[in-house]
């Protein structure tokens, strides 16, 4: 089994119905538990025009290999309505895999560490928040990438509770 984190962000519709909905098809796939989801942050977009997103990271045990696991994730992408028009147009859904375990990962069709998590608020923040004492392979802790993002606006807007815990469960 295998610890990964997946960033889950959105910009059309509901776009906070679509994260939830989206977990839930993450949770119902056989090779994976969902372990801990941080709160709903409402960002600004990043290299980007349109509305603002709502993003979330989830943190899943998985057998799947992580060819598989990007393969789910496209699947779900798509299953949500994703389309891409042009480069960072605005989305239904989002779905990437910011780190698979201790893996680096470089191949034409996925790189692990997400090469862009270090630079983007909207994914530090909620991944800290899930895992406060998370390393990225080869970078370092991620807490320690925040204050260099702080420009970045983000709010985190659902105090609510949920059923999956928001911290990493301890082994
Ligand atoms: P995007 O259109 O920004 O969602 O990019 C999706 C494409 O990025 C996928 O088809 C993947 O091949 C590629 N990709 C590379 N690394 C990752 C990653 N860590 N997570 C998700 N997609 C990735």
């Amino acid at each position: 089994m295998t610890l990964a984190y997946l960033g889950l962000g959105a910009n059309l519709g509901d776009a906070r119905q679509t994260l939830k909905d989206a977990v839930v098809c993450l949770a119902q796939h056989s090779g994976l538990t969902v372990v801990a989801k941080s709160g709903f942050y409402r960002s600004a977009p990043v290299d980007a025009g349109g509305d603002d997103y709502m993003n979330a990271v989830v943190a899943i045990e998985t057998s799947l290999a992580a060819a598989r696991l990007l393969a789910l994730c496209l699947a779900i992408e798509h299953h949500f309505g994703r389309e891409r028009p042009f480069r960072n147009a605005p989305r239904t859904l989002d779905l990437d895999i910011l780190l698979y375990g201790d893996d680096i990962i470089d191949t034409a069709d996925l790189c692990v560490p997400h090469p862009r998590m270090t630079q983007r608020a909207f994914v530090l923040v909620p991944l800290v928040e899930v895992s406060p004492d998370i390393v990225i392979p080869g970078l370092g802790r991620a807490a320690d990438f925040v204050a260099a993002v702080s420009d970045q606006r983000i709010e985190r807007v659902d105090l609510g509770q949920c059923r999956i815990p928001n911290r990493v469960p301890s082994s």
